[in-house]
């Protein structure tokens, strides 16, 4: 196969980064690509993928069932005829992604690795480049900062254990890049997987320790650990903190 192929998704803001990823995995020899979340319903977008992938597509990937991923697979669904695939039946239109299915893209073997966190449907995709393998985990690890925890969809000691999960993985298949759902391409796994365990430890005796201290609302904790926010950012810190308070059993 040759390189994935990213195509950015014009929806910057500050939970999506400069904007979502859309990734192809391009065909060998006219064979059809593979394209993991096609990002949401933007049509501008959509032709884009569609443009990038003339050998037409097989499968429609998804990571998980947030919107800024799957809103538009619908619909490429539609225009290109191909199956739409999430770990969600919901989502998928033929057999649910499954954990440890293999697969051959480009002529590159594909292993389908659940990662359970940010979203209990969170699925990941390490795919064999001719360079050395690379993880495609959508927002379970993001290019740049931390990902919100999705509570109650999303839970920490999933996350927690995933994070375990990835860096073992990277360790067996010795996993050279992690391709996020948002920002860029992570060079050093390993030493990411454990800053994201790190700072999850910490964001924990934090919460722990402000509650001790009397901040026990879900806003208090958020104030006191996450400082003054605003909108969309708020949101995700209200939802983690309400994730962390289960993790440590204080609802
Ligand atoms: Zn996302």
């Amino acid at each position: 196969m040759t390189e994935p192929v990213r195509i950015l998704v014009p929806n910057p803001g500050a939970m999506t980064l400069e904007g979502t990823n859309t990734w192809i995995l391009p065909g060998a020899g006219g064979t059809p690509a593979i394209v993991i979340d096609p990002g949401p319903s933007d049509f501008g977008h959509l032709n884009r993928v569609r443009a990038a992938c003339p050998d037409g597509i097989s499968e429609i990937w998804i990571t998980h069932g947030h919107a800024d991923h799957v809103g538009g697979a619908m619909r490429l669904a539609e225009w290109t005829g191909s199956p739409i695939r999430a770990y969600d039946p919901a989502i998928s239109m033929t057999d649910p992604l499954r954990d440890g299915e293999r697969g051959q893209v480009g002529g590159n073997a594909v292993i389908c690795v659940t990662l359970p966190g940010h979203t209990r449907d969170s699925i990941g995709f390490i795919v064999f480049l001719d360079d050395g393998p690379v993880l495609f985990c959508g927002d379970t690890i993001l290019g740049r900062g931390t990902t919100q925890i999705s509570w109650p969809d999303g839970n920490l000691a999933q996350y927690l254990a995933t994070l375990d999960k990835m860096e073992r993985l990277v360790q067996l298949f010795r996993v050279r890049r992690l391709m996020p759902g948002h920002g860029p391409v992570i060079m050093e796994p390993t030493a990411t997987i454990r800053a994201y365990r790190e700072h999850r430890l910490q964001r924990l005796d934090q919460i722990r320790a402000a509650y001790q201290k009397g901040h026990t609302s879900v806003a208090a904790l958020v104030d006191a650990v996450y400082g003054d926010l605003v909108g969309p950012t708020q949101k995700a810190a209200e939802l983690t903190v309400r994730a962390q308070l289960e993790y440590l059993e204080l609802t």
